[in-house]
């Protein structure tokens, strides 16, 4: 196996980490989560894109264009010979002595990138997940995809402690995201969606999502909806790279639908593989 470091493909074992990169001492950087299909990296250009914007939003600049990162991350890919899985990419502030300022001078990013084998979850797909419900507790930036995760694991940990994949966590009543997902309802036939500000990520399957509704004429708006809204919602699904449109059938132990995924979700499903197909040839 190999991995991606500042530029260079090496063996993975030898990828280290300093002791004051300030990605490991602050969790000061962002990262992100590309899907592989069929050895083709699906929605590449807008992963890149938040990537960059992640970055920027807490002043790191990359020191590769989205080209030469698209080279480097399929010459990882191939060298790894990935076919199905996950590349996972990250960039620190670099290292220095440990200071919460940031260092001055020329201090250069720590980048790093390596892949992860791994089918599509097909059986969650189709039989659906249950979920719990937990107070939102994390940060107001939620948009930036930073490497600080604390409150989500906090979230995820205790929805697996319930023998739940996913927490929908809220802000007092406003439903806001999961904790690496993002939730949908589908209330009169609508599907609803909270709107990418800065309490939730904007996911990049979200958007592919919203797409697929606007060109089907499935009627769908994003706008903050409310825990009494999830709770008499017709479907629950939740969107992520590497979920995919993963139906909800059960919140805090109560069914939804009888416990069945519900049609616009299984629409949204077949949509999203035509999606898939179209961009990776699977
Ligand atoms: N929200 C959070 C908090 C996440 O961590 C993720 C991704 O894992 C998402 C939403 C979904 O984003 P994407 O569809 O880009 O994977």
């Amino acid at each position: 196996e190999f991995a991606l470091l500042n530029g260079e493909i090496i063996e993975r074992s030898e990828a280290k980490v300093d002791v004051e990169d300030r990605g490991y001492q602050f969790g000061d950087g962002v990262y992100e989560v590309i899907r592989v299909y069929n050895g083709k990296m699906f929605t590449l250009a807008e992963h890149l894109k938040r990537f960059v914007k992640s970055a920027e939003s807490i002043g790191i600049s990359l020191k590769y264009t989205s080209e030469q990162l698209t080279d480097l991350l399929r010459n990882l890919l191939i060298k790894n010979n990935l076919v199905t899985g996950n590349i996972y990419m990250q960039v620190t502030r670099g290292i220095a002595p440990r200071n919460h300022v940031f260092p001055t001078g020329n201090v250069p990013p720590t980048l790093v990138a390596y892949t992860i084998k791994g089918v599509r979850p097909l059986d969650n797909l189709k039989t659906g997940v249950r979920a719990i419900l937990t107070e939102d507790i994390r940060w107001l930036r939620c948009d930036i995809k930073s490497l600080n995760l604390l409150g989500n694991l906090l979230a995820k940990q205790k929805a697996s402690e319930q023998g739940c994949f996913e927490a929908i966590q809220h802000r007092g009543q406003d439903v806001t995201e999961g904790s690496s997902s993002n939730i949908f309802i589908v209330k009169n036939g609508t599907v609803i969606t909270h709107e990418s500000n800065n309490l939730i990520l904007k996911g990049i399957t979200k958007d592919v999502i919203l797409d697929l509704c606007i060109k089907n004429n499935i009627p769908v708006i994003e706008r903050t909806f409310s825990l009494a809204e999830l709770d008499e919602a017709e479907e629950v699904f939740l969107s992520s790279t590497t979920a995919e449109v993963t139906p909800i059938i059960g919140i805090n132990g109560k069914k939804i639908r009888e416990g069945v995924p519900g049609p616009i979700t299984k629409k949204l499903q077949e949509l999203f593989e035509k999606e898939i197909e179209k961009q990776c040839g699977v």
